[in-house]
């Protein structure tokens, strides 16, 4: 069994980014500069916009960071987006999900411009997305396909079971592992929570991608021997062991599964860095001018 270290390729992608960065200062062009905003004080939601800034300080990105009370108007935040819009400095704008129920996350998807939704959330890019026309690609879903075409997987023919049909993770998912790329051109189960034999699709899969939310649920019984498991969930369960008085799991049940995979990514430091590093990405393709990459 192998881990796939999204620590480490995520620090090598960038690594490869800040050299591209320190180029483009080098030849006087604009340094990419990613906004993001936070609405309200959800702890999880605050850590992922923390680490986000964090990594384009580390590689030579500009960050600026929007924050609102949860009281803030809808009309109000959707101001802000326009600006964002109109601002040549902003190259990639990233509104943190989710956002308080009286404010209307399609709405606000729908406003920021496509050139500059490096969350890749945008109808826009979704539709270009499936049609296989260069888009940006939700974070989590690229993050992953990068992590596969690092360690070299062939996933060619492969059978994969993704669990979770959701907008951000699970369908997107479903639509790259199934394209004819490299990674991708696998057969795709796509399993949801009216999905009846979930067990008997796991036990099939060489590939299972869980993005369900639920800690712990793909247990070892429900993975076949030498399986590729990519496990997205992040989930926080109370443990007054720890200082911040939780710990992290996945939506896989680490323990039990990791003895009979080829490859699994651990939970924290698998797919969670990935996301950073794809989010990076295509803020430095926005920032080049490039719609979007390429896969
Ligand atoms: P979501 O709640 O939007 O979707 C969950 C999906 O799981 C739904 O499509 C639902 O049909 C399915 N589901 C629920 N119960 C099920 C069951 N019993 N059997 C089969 N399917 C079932 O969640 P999401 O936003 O896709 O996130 C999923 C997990 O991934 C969460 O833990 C989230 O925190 C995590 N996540 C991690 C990252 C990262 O960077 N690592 C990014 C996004 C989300």
């Amino acid at each position: 069994m192998q881990i796939l270290d999204g620590k480490l390729v995520s620090g090598a992608i960038k690594e490869q980014l800040a050299l591209k960065v320190a180029e483009l200062k080098a030849q006087g062009k604009k340094t990419p500069h990613l906004a993001a905003i936070l609405v309200g004080n959800n702890g999880a939601s605050e850590t992922y916009v923390a680490s986000k800034v964090k990594s384009c300080a580390e590689i030579g990105y500009n960050s600026t960071l929007l924050r609102f009370e949860d009281t803030i108007s809808e009309k109000h935040l959707l101001d802000h987006i326009n600006m964002l819009n109109e601002n040549p400095d902003i190259d990639g704008i990233l509104v943190q999900l989710p956002l308080p129920k009286h404010i209307n996350e399609e709405l606000v998807i729908n406003t920021i411009d496509p050139s500059k939704d490096v969350d890749g959330f945008h109808p826009m890019n979704v539709g270009k997305m499936v049609s296989g026309l260069p888009a940006f690609i939700p974070a989590t879903p690229y993050g992953i396909m990068l992590m596969l075409e690092h360690y070299g997987i062939d996933t060619k023919g492969k059978h994969a079971v993704v669990i979770g049909r959701s907008h951000i993770v699970g369908t997107p998912v479903s639509i790259l592992l199934s394209r004819n790329t490299n990674p991708g051109n696998c057969t795709v189960t796509l399993c949801h929570s009216h999905t009846k034999n979930l067990k008997e699709l796991c036990l099939q899969a060489d590939i299972v991608v869980a993005a369900i939310g639920r800690p712990e649920f793909v247990t070892g019984d429900m993975v076949k021997e030498g399986a590729i498991v990519i496990d997205v969930g992040i989930n926080r369960l109370p443990d007054a062991s720890k200082k911040s008085g939780f710990r992290l799991a996945g939506d896989v049940k680490f323990d039990e599964v990791a003895p009979r995979c080829s490859y699994i990514t651990p939970v924290p430091g698998g797919v969670g860095p990935m996301t950073i590093a794809a989010l990076l990405k295509n803020t430095y393709h926005a920032a080049i001018g490039q719609k979007g990459n390429q896969n």
